[in-house]
């Protein structure tokens, strides 16, 4: 039976950046695994990332994995009326087919070994001197084999096994799951440095649309919509309409369905020899949706402190526990905040998201930033207070 020291199960985000940083702090053998055939597809995303968190990991300047810089967010009223925020340093549309390859490649580089087209398909702990060891049997193109790892990171995404093998609560309820769905639509007229936010229960209940563009007339075009909420059509039905509506004369090029959890993380994401990151513990932004720049940096954490504790000679939950408290300051407890604020947005008709548009256009274009225009919804609709109140409980 081959042994590692550190086992990443999934190649997204967070497992490509686990595993460089694990190597990379002197974890000692680290193994990376993805099921797939290729690292970064097939892509369930629309790709947006923010600027700054991207720039922790890896410069953007001129990478072949940028589709498009983007400089301005424009959001859009039920009734279409548009509000566009002062431009500047926003983000970028990534492509991912090209991403996370790069990011498996600084893994690689810093010692990890990547296997792709293998999947961990079962786990059991074998207990034994000088602490426990996982037992988990992969299935690749050679057939079935078993390997030892002092520490396993779960980085198996929205579905996670690992999570759910080693004992922790993974479940998530119907109200935090939006069903997702994104055309990659060519042949349309909207502005290519913009991405565009469009909400309201009637374009999608429970969360919104997007337009991501991924070049100048082609744009990553979806919508999340969770179903408790919705008036009985499917994802796909409400984002056809959605189309026939906005872009009647666009060319669909490509599809993508995916699940976006909108909850906050899960209460353990740690046992002996187990540490969950990315999407497998729900660390997405409950509010954007957004689950990329989160995921790698929860595998940066997961990383170092695997690394740590195999350096202490202490796997157990208790140990790796210091990951979870430090992902909760990082990130954890404001996710929670986010959930309260979305939870009471969710609750305006379309009537109230149609004032408040108006309310920010009078704000003069370049000075229109996001802060001015949450302040000026908050003096012109008083009601809203008690809310913007639930951020600094
Ligand atoms: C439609 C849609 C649009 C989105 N848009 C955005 C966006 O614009 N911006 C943003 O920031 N986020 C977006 N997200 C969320 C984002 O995609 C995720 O939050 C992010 O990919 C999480 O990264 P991860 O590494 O945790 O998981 P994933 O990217 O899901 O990676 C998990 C990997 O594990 C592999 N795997 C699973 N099980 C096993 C196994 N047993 N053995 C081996 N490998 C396994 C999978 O094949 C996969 O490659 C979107 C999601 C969807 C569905």
């Amino acid at each position: 039976m081959r042994a590692v020291d550190v086992l990443v199960v999934g190649a997204g985000p967070a497992g490509c950046v686990a595993a460089w940083e694990a190597a990379a702090a002197g974890a000692g053998d680290v193994l990376l695994i993805e099921r797939d055939r290729a690292i970064g597809a097939p892509v369930r995303c629309a790709e947006g990332v923010g600027s700054a968190g991207l720039r922790e990991f890896l410069n953007p300047d001129g990478a072949d994995w940028v589709s498009r810089r983007i400089s301005r967010v424009i959001l859009i009223a039920p009734d279409d009326t548009q509000v566009a925020l002062a431009p500047g340093d926003v983000g970028y549309v990534l492509d991912r087919t090209r991403f996370e390859p790069v990011l498996a490649e600084e893994a690689a580089r810093a010692g990890a070994t990547i296997r792709i087209s293998t999947e961990a398909v079962g786990i059991e702990r074998a207990d034994g001197a000088g602490g426990g060891r996982w037992r988990v049997r992969l299935r690749g193109p050679g057939g079935e084999e078993t390997v030892g790892a002092r520490v396993v990171i779960g980085a198996d995404g929205v579905e996670t096994m690992i999570g759910r093998w080693a004992g922790l609560e993974t479940r998530v309820a119907a109200r935090d799951m939006e069903s997702c769905a994104q055309y990659v639509v060519g042949n349309i007229a909207f502005d290519p440095d913009a991405i565009y936010l469009h909400f309201g229960p009637t374009v999608a209940p429970g969360g919104y649309a997007w337009i991501f563009p991924k070049g100048v007339g082609v744009a990553n075009v979806g919508l999340g919509v969770v179903t408790l909420r919705g008036d009985g059509r499917t994802v796909r039905q409400y984002l056809d309409d959605y189309i026939a509506r906005h872009f009647p004369g666009g060319t669909v090029i490509g599809l993508t369905v995916g699940g976006v959890i909108s909850g906050v993380t899960v209460k353990r994401t740690v046992a002996d020899g187990v540490i969950l990151a990315g999407d497998a513990a729900h660390m997405i932004n409950p509010l954007s949706g957004g689950g990329i720049v989160n995921a790698m940096k929860a595998g940066r954490l997961a990383g170092r402190h695997a690394a740590r504790a195999i350096r202490e000679g202490d796997t157990s939950a208790r140990n790796l526990q210091a990951y979870h408290d430090e992902w909760m300051r990082l990130l954890g407890d404001a996710h929670q905040k986010y959930y309260r604020l979305k939870e009471t947005i969710n609750k305006f008709d379309d009537a109230f998201l149609n004032g408040l548009a108006r309310t920010a256009n009078r704000i003069p274009d370049e000075k229109r930033s996001l802060g001015r225009v949450i302040g000026s919804a908050l003096v012109h609709h008083p009601s809203l207070l008690p809310i913007a109140a639930q951020l600094f409980l």
